[in-house]
Order: C-alpha cells, then sequence, then structure tokens
C-alpha cells in the first residue's frame, strides 16, 4: 500500500481516503462520493478495528460482507481497497497508542474508555499506510471527527480531514452497520433518538433555551419507547464538547441509546430563537 502511494504521489495525484470497518451502506458511500471530487485516486479501508472495541462489546458480532463491500466501493469509484488483517496491522508485540488528553472524557469516551485510543491508534496507522492528502470522515460519529483534527494539528500530520453530513434512511433514522441488528420493533424505538434531536430544535424554536429542560423532555421521549437504556444525552460545545446550560450559540446534542444490546448513537446542531 505504501509503495502504492508514494508511486500515485510520485505522479503529482492527490489520494482521497474513506476508512470504514465494512458492511457498507449510503453512509459510507456519500463519504467515497465525496472523496472522488477531492482526490484523483480513492482509497477505502475495510478493517474491524479490535482496538477501539471494549471486554463484552460487539467486536466478534460486528457484521461483514467483504465481497459486497469490494463490489459497491468499485462502483462509487474506489480505485484501492485496503483490507489488511488484523495480525498484519498489529503483530504480536504491539505496544504503541494514541491517547488525547481531552476530548474522550465527554460522550462515548466515557462509557467507551478505550474507544478513541483505539481509534486514533488505527487512524493513526492508516494515515501512515495510505498517505492521503485528504480524508473522509462522517458526522455522524461527531466526537470521533473532533478526535481525528485534533491529533491531525496536534501531531503535524499533512492531512486534510473532511467531515460529511450525517446521511439517514427515508424516516430520520441515521444509517448504521449496527441497524442490521434491530429487530422490526427495536428498529420503530430508534427512531425516537432522530424524533427526540428534531423535537428538541422545536423546543429550541419556542424559546426553550434551558438545557437541562431538553434534555429532560428528550430523555423522557427516549424512554417511552420500549427497550431503550439511554446512555448520555448532552448538549454541548460543538468544538470542546464541555456542557452547556443555555442555548445562546448553536450547540452539539448528542446521544448514545441502546436499543436491546444495540448501541446507537445520532447528533444535531441546534441552532438558538432567531
Ligand atoms: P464505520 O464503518 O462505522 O467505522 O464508519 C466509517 C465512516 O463512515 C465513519 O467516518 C463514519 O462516521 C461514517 N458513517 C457511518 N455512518 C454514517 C452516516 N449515516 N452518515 C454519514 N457518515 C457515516
Amino acid at each position: 500500500m505504501q509503495a502504492r502511494s508514494d508511486l500515485i504521489r510520485h505522479y503529482g495525484k492527490r489520494i482521497a481516503f474513506v476508512p470504514t470497518m465494512g458492511f457498507l451502506h449510503e453512509g459510507h458511500l456519500s463519504l467515497m462520493e465525496e472523496g472522488r471530487k477531492l482526490g484523483d485516486e480513492l482509497v477505502v479501508s475495510i478493517f474491524v478495528n479490535p482496538a477501539q472495541f471494549g471486554p463484552g462489546e460487539d467486536l466478534e458480532a460486528y457484521p461483514r460482507a467483504f465481497e459486497r463491500d469490494c463490489e459497491l466501493s468499485k462502483k462509487k469509484g474506489a480505485n484501492i481497497i485496503f483490507a489488511p488483517d488484523t495480525t498484519e496491522l498489529y503483530g504480536r508485540e504491539f505496544q504503541t497508542y494514541i491517547t488525547l488528553e481531552k476530548l474522550p472524557n465527554h460522550l462515548c469516551g466515557i462509557s467507551r474508555p478505550v474507544h478513541f485510543r483505539g481509534v486514533a491508534t488505527v487512524v493513526t496507522k492508516l494515515f501512515n499506510i495510505v498517505r492521503p492528502h485528504v480524508a473522509i470522515f462522517g458526522k455522524k460519529d461527531y466526537q470521533q471527527v473532533l478526535v481525528i483534527r485534533q491529533m491531525v494539528n496536534d501531531l503535524n500530520f499533512d492531512i486534510e480531514i473532511v467531515g460529511a453530513p450525517i446521511i439517514r434512511e427515508a424516516d430520520g433514522l441515521a444509517m448504521s452497520s449496527r441497524n442490521s441488528y434491530l429487530t422490526p420493533e427495536q428498529r420503530t424505538s430508534a427512531l425516537s433518538l432522530y424524533q427526540s434531536l428534531e423535537k428538541a430544535q422545536t423546543l429550541v424554536e419556542s424559546g426553550i433555551t434551558d438545557a437541562a429542560k431538553i434534555a429532560g423532555a428528550v430523555s423522557e421521549f427516549v424512554t417511552s419507547h420500549p427497550e431503550t437504556v439511554i446512555d448520555y444525552i448532552a448538549i454541548c460545545d460543538s468544538e470542546t464538547l464541555a456542557d452547556m446550560q443555555t442555548i445562546d450559540r448553536p450547540a452539539l446534542m448528542a446521544l448514545a441509546v441502546k436499543i436491546g444490546k444495540t448501541r446507537l448513537i445520532d447528533n444535531k446542531i441546534l441552532s438558538p430563537p432567531h
């Protein structure tokens, strides 16, 4: 991969990179479309990264469809699909990790303490192997985009990071490989994530700017659906992720909810009333 990238760079071409864990859906494909616009060659990686799963999480169960993913990626214009296996990437003696001081102390980092260490480490490795000029990440994983941007700045990676919009099903459910775990009843409950973000925006527009009140209303709405357990509902600064008390400027509303055994996330920027 490094040799291929060096050759592409030697010819003065731009490499766009979309890292994924596979089981591709329209969300991933939208990143590839963006990548095609931003680079001459598009590299897509497919790798289920063990380092970002904690004990008891769904590493073994994570859905896989390698052949289909290759077809879809090629159709979207991927020139190279990089799909290493775990021993190739981590070997037996792996012991170097990237950790961030502040951003992981919020949102998903609290209930998934090793997650962002695993993400930052694998993305660093993939950047060093793929050597892209630009990499595209989805804002569905909003905190992840912040973590990668911070890491790229802090460690002087010469790579442009692009955050792409959340792609949703027709009824609003954010696309996710993990949606495949849901039963039809659970899928109905899962819709409450998107619906509660919309509800929150309506409340803000009606003049309610107290973050605790809005989070309370959202919590009540989500838990009125079967099989839901809230991990977090946060209304916070969109850069630092520090909690906000009043929505007097655009605020990130992010939530993580377990529907049965499936943990789903979603988010939206809430705009203050005009
Ligand atoms: P994953 O395969 O879940 O690790 O995701 C790979 C990339 O796709 C990440 O940058 C995600 O943020 C992005 N992604 C996943 N779901 C969506 C979505 N519904 N809309 C936009 N991007 C997404």
